[in-house]
């Protein structure tokens, strides 16, 4: 299910533009509009929810299938070197978009 007041869901949904580098029918990776690294990806789930703790049997199936696309997505984007994945969950961690994403940080030696 979309959020009709979510960015990223207006994303997928193509109310708003985005810079796609995949997509199929489970889910979206595209770039940071305000890159933190090199690199800066983003890799959502075509279902809205914001913390891992929300997770049922259906959306930890599109966690794993998420995971387990990334490693190619990033290799496509010049992540062969290596990469970091980050997920934001709350406040204290500074969640600012409350769909549920991985960061993925590379293109060059990570300072942290
Ligand atoms: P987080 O702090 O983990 O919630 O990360 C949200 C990320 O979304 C930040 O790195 C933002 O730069 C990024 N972001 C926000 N709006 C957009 C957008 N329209 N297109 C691409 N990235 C976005
Ligand atoms: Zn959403």
């Amino acid at each position: 299910m979309l959020n009709n007041d979510c960015i990223f869901c207006k994303i997928i949904k193509g109310e708003i533009p985005s810079s796609k580098v995949y997509e199929d029918d489970k889910m979206l990776v595209f770039k940071d509009i305000e890159p933190k690294a090199k690199v800066h990806l983003l890799a959502i789930g075509k279902d809205h929810f914001k913390l891992i703790s929300e997770a049922d049997e259906g959306r930890a199936e599109l966690l794993k299938y998420i995971l387990l696309k990334i490693p190619k997505i990033a290799e496509a984007n010049g992540l062969a070197n290596g990469y970091r994945l980050v997920i934001n969950q709350g406040e204290d961690a500074g969640q600012t978009v409350f769909h549920l994403h991985v960061h993925i940080l590379g293109g060059e030696k990570l300072p942290w």
